[in-house]
């Protein structure tokens, strides 16, 4: 990766630089090594790499962060003659065939040939951090997906402020964020979407307020995490990840409300709900607290999505299209077994390493013992290893944070999701065709079975009242 040293002064260039490098670093089994070519004596303009100290130069920086990731080796060097060349901000590399990737205030792109923009540039971090997930994508697709790479075109981007593919930055957008207040909002699930979230709003110069994070995973901060979520590094593993997503950023303008539990739990309703969490059943449960403004963002193999939640009764809630996901009982497991006869027995017998007449027992009796323990818990293994094998990679997590970022900042200042047709709930982003007119915003209609939102629900008129400004009566 080369820092075009004519732009390598520019917050525009920190910022997508370091999301590249931060990106790469955590590839693993795709990404071998990432050299990081990078003039030196350049200052950080400002809060760029949250792994790195805050009074390192700009090269140290992008050097340190990607190593503290703690995955893909992260060196200074030159491009190697076999080496994949990527180079952020505007440089001709004499005989270096190489992808050029460039972000300005909302918008972001990767081109065959230096990429030069008009307007002045600006700090934003939106537009960065869409052009390094872009340039990510295409390493990955390259190397997984080959076929994918030969459709791929010379040159697109992305705009955050219109939702849509477009070829050149806004010269009309908002490039001064200061003093958008974010008091009220919380973020639930800090996990790859959602330290993504937390990420691009550190990152943005000025923003003010309490904002709460919740993240309720047990587990804390596991390996398989710093492959997806873009913000930890090693040195955080096991930490539960509000605190650890806070105390990373603590720099913020914002001042962070890190709580390890779910959101819902929490006593107070915030404003405007950032729903970040993965499962069905959790997304289910935060549209039960009916806050007036919902966002949700989420990721499915290589797409990524926003949802405007609303209006109730109308657009489509969290709740909408996402039926919770089945949850196998222990008899039912059990009964499973049962039916499965003798074979199902014996082959049970032999993954648990249980003796087979202690399996027929537990088929026909059930029990709480250590060995039905052991028997229930092989057969989850088994039953999630059913489930077809999904891509969980880090920059599909990425643009879905950086949107729910833009999507929360143009919620909170009045500006609707895309200004060409203001009814638009929904933007995804498809990598797997980063350039198809399948990128973009729609409208998403409220699911007609869904109960949460049904307008019979009284639910639903509390939610309208909430969501019009006018209160709602006791939570
Ligand atoms: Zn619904």
């Amino acid at each position: 990766m080369v820092v075009a040293p004519e732009t390598a002064q520019l917050s525009e260039t920190q910022h997508t630089a370091w999301m590249l490098i931060n990106l790469l670093a955590r590839a693993q089994r795709v990404v071998h090594q990432v050299k990081v070519s990078c003039p030196t004596d350049v200052a950080l303009t400002g809060r760029i790499v949250p792994l790195a100290p805050r009074d390192v130069e700009l090269a140290e920086a992008l050097v340190s962060g990607g190593e503290a990731v703690g995955a893909v080796p992260v060196t200074p060097g030159s491009p190697g003659r076999d080496d994949v060349v990527l180079i952020v901000g505007a440089t001709r590399l004499d005989g270096v065939p190489g992808r050029h990737v460039r972000g300005r205030g909302w918008w972001g792109g990767v081109g065959d040939s230096p990429i030069e923009l008009t307007g002045a540039p600006n700090d934003l971090p939106f537009g960065p951090y869409v052009a390094a997930a872009l340039a990510a994508a295409e390493v990955f697709l390259d190397v997984r997906l080959p076929a994918a790479a030969e459709r791929r075109p010379t040159f697109y981007g992305w705009d955050c402020w219109k939702s849509a593919l477009v070829a050149h930055p806004g010269e009309l957008t908002p490039a001064d964020l200061r003093k958008v207040d974010l008091s009220g909002t919380a973020l639930a699930g800090v996990g790859a979407v959602g330290a993504a979230w937390v990420h691009t709003i550190w990152a943005t110069p000025g923003l003010i307020g309490d904002v709460t994070l919740a993240d309720a995973d047990a587990k804390g901060i596991t390996t398989s995490n710093l492959n997806r979520c873009a913000l930890f590094g090693h040195a955080g593993l096991d930490q539960p990840k509000a605190d650890e997503a806070a105390r990373l950023t603590a720099d913020s303008t914002v001042t962070w409300r890190p709580h390890h539990s779910r959101l819902e739990e929490l006593p107070d309703l915030p404003t405007l709900l950032v729903s970040a969490v993965d499962t069905n059943r959790a997304r289910e449960a935060l549209q039960h607290r009916y806050p007036p403004r919902i966002l949700s963002g989420s990721t499915r193999d290589l797409r990524a999505e926003i949802l405007c939640i609303g209006p109730p009764g109308v657009g489509a809630c969290l709740r909408c299209y996402n039926k919770p996901e089945s949850f196998t009982g222990d008899d039912e497991l059990r009964a499973r077994t049962r039916t499965g006869g003798p074979d199902a027995i014996a082959a049970l017998a032999k993954t648990a390493s249980v003796p087979t007449a202690e399996v027929a027992d537990w088929v026909e009796q059930g029990s709480c013992d250590e060995v039905g323990a052991r028997l229930l818990r092989t057969l989850r293994a088994a039953e999630q290893g059913r489930e077809p094998p999904r891509f969980a990679v880090g920059f599909t997590s990425v643009m879905a944070g950086v949107l729910l970022a833009a999507e929360t900042i143009k919620t909170l200042i009045g500006t609707p999701l895309t200004s060409d047709s203001p009814r638009s709930n929904n933007v995804t982003f498809q990598f797997f065709a980063p350039a198809s007119n399948i990128n973009g915003a729609e409208h998403r209609a409220r699911d007609l079975s869904c109960a949460a939102c049904a307008p019979t629900n009284p639910a639903t008129a509390v939610w309208r009242r909430r969501f019009d400004g006018k209160g709602g009566g006791p939570r």
